[in-house]
């Protein structure tokens, strides 16, 4: 893939996995809320476990999955004080405040689009002070859908100016670059680095980096040549 910065008017980055480590929700919701829940219920963490991912997976793309109140509600826990025991965790990936600047000193008009409810957000961008890098902040709740659903990214046109052949969405969910893909948006990137506890995989379907600063081009040009992650090329 060829990206001409000049033809890009639009930035679109996710969050968790994205921009920010997905080890903190990983850890939140596969260790710590169990501990909590199987202290709470008297029951062996490995019950705990067990119980908890059968109902995560359940509501699996739906807005429920980010909605802390329903989980509080759920699981009789006060979900965003959980969060907050474990905050020193949440952490920007390397390299996205340098892209983010990049994107400014560029002019580009850059939104954060994230499923997160509206307490993870405001506890994110209270810890890492990220937010004042983007144009503007949608979580899918204010749409109404998630990212999932491929009504999603033409209903994301009543909140941001967009035009989906000038843009360019950043994601760790091949499922949501799917339904981006169906709806026409052309630069689509996968974040195969989402965790820093994990060994990063190229997508199979989507043009795959690590970091972002893969996607700044050299001083004085405008563009970057991405190898095909489709080849079987290493990332
Ligand atoms: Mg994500």
């Amino acid at each position: 893939m060829i990206i001409d910065w000049n033809d890009i008017d639009t930035v679109l980055l996710d969050m968790d996995g994205t921009i920010l480590d997905r080890h903190f929700d990983d850890h939140f919701w596969l260790e710590h809320v169990p501990q909590r829940w199987a202290a709470h219920n008297r029951t062996t963490i490995e019950y705990a476990k067990e119980h908890l991912y059968g109902l995560f997976r359940s509501q699996e793309n739906t807005l429920n999955w980010t909605d802390l109140d329903y989980w509080s509600d759920r699981l009789k826990l006060d979900i965003p004080l959980l969060k907050r025991e474990i905050e020193h965790l949440i952490a920007v990936h390397p390299h996205v405040v340098e892209f983010l600047l990049f994107l400014k000193q560029h002019r580009k008009n850059v939104w954060l689009v994230t499923n997160a409810h509206s307490k993870t957000l405001d506890l994110k961008m209270k810890t890492t002070r990220i937010g004042p890098y983007f144009d503007g902040i949608i979580s899918a709740h204010q749409v109404g859908l998630p990212k999932e659903d491929d009504r999603f990214w033409g209903k994301l046109q009543e909140f941001v100016n967009y035009t989906p052949e000038r843009t360019l969405l950043g994601e760790d969910s091949e499922t949501n670059l799917t339904t981006a893909q169906r709806f026409g948006i052309r630069y689509l990137i996968y974040i195969s680095r989402y965790s820093s506890k994990i060994t990063p995989r190229p997508s199979e379907h989507f043009q795959t980096v690590e970091y972002f600063n893969r996607l700044i081009p050299p001083q004085g040009t405008s563009t970057v040549s991405l190898i095909s992650t489709n080849a079987g090329c290493p990332a």
